[in-house]
């Protein structure tokens, strides 16, 4: 799973999500910042922020 903690770019904020592939989690990630950061405007900068930041959980083996 692909992993995005929003606390790598916001300080402070505790929330996560977390999606099959990276263009999910950052769909999601937009919709938080717009919802709870007031981002209006997500620039192509804010994406690539996000991108960088994404991170593989590992899963544990069954
Ligand atoms: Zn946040």
């Amino acid at each position: 799973m692909r992993l995005f903690e929003c606390g790598t770019l916001v300080p402070g904020c505790a929330w996560h999500t977390r999606a099959e592939d990276d263009a999910e989690v950052v769909r999601r990630a937009v919709d938080h910042l717009r919802g709870i950061h007031g981002e209006t405007v997500i620039r192509e900068t804010m994406v690539a922020h996000i991108k960088s930041r994404i991170r593989e959980e590992a899963v544990a083996a069954e």
